[in-house]
């Protein structure tokens, strides 16, 4: 069932929304080498816990053990942070973040490139930020969930890469996750009609090689089948009378969201 959000709602979304921005933004500057992925979720956790009443909500959702989901390369979503996994120059991780506040969630996340990474790499990143940000121009009243997955998909083919399917974004709000799906590929006037008052994550989750994935055997960690990199960015967007409004930011910009 879809669940539209007032305006007063939604504000409690885009406080919640700050907070996941500010983590990305101090994860962005922390990610360099040496640093392992333990650190980062350490430090995500006690900066979420330095506003009030605001939690991280990935936390114990669905039994997961960490603040963030930490995903470094060929790993696609869900990595467990660890003291063991040290980042390493040209390195990529994925860093995907949820909040709890005044009863509602936020969730985002950003690939960071750790040191000097490969143009093929810097590729990937960039494909896959200009698909979230065609994906969120769709999401606007009148429009259709179909509509967000076909931009999406069309950047990210017609750059030659691939869209996972198997995992796709969705509603967001007093649950971490809501009705509609929102895939990363479709057609165009496909599936719900978007209305004011629905918020949404969208969250492209891109692969160098191929389309398919296979979750390790710590039953978290999902990783590409061909072992190609993999990027994941994802915001969560309100849908207004105005258009696509993006929720989850700092109030600072981070360098990745300036470019
Ligand atoms: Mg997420
Ligand atoms: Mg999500």
């Amino acid at each position: 069932m879809i669940q539209l959000k007032s305006s007063r709602e939604i504000e409690s979304m885009a406080r919640a929304g700050a907070i996941v921005g500010r983590v990305l933004a101090m994860a962005e500057e922390k990610a360099v080498p040496g640093v392992s992925t333990a650190d980062l979720d350490e430090d995500a956790e006690a900066l979420i816990r330095e506003h009030d009443g605001a939690e991280p909500a990935f936390k114990g959702l669905y039994g997961f053990p960490a603040t963030l989901c930490t995903s470094v390369n060929e790993e696609v979503v869900h990595g467990i942070p660890s003291e063991e996994r040290v980042l390493e120059s040209g390195d990529i991780v994925s860093v995907d973040c949820g909040v709890k506040l005044e009863g509602f969630y936020a969730d985002a996340a950003r690939t960071f490139p750790v040191g000097e990474v490969d143009s093929e790499t810097e590729r990937l990143l960039r494909v896959t930020r200009k698909a979230l940000d065609a994906g969120i121009a769709e999401a606007a009243p009148g429009r259709h969930v179909g509509d967000i997955g076909a931009a999406v998909q069309k950047i990210v083919e017609d750059a030659g890469f691939s869209v996972v399917r198997e995992l796709v974004g969705h509603g967001v709000g007093r649950s971490a996750h809501e009705d509609p799906q929102i895939p990363n590929y479709g057609r165009r006037g496909d599936g719900t009609e978007l209305q004011e008052g629905l918020v949404v994550a969208i969250e492209p989750m891109v692969n160098v090689g191929g389309r398919h994935i296979r979750t390790l055997d710590d039953d978290w960690t999902v990783v590409t089948r061909d072992g190609s990199r993999s990027a994941h960015y994802e915001n969560t967007v309100a849908i207004t009378a105005d258009g696509p409004r993006v929720l989850t930011r700092a109030e600072v910009q981070s360098r990745s969201q300036r470019e």
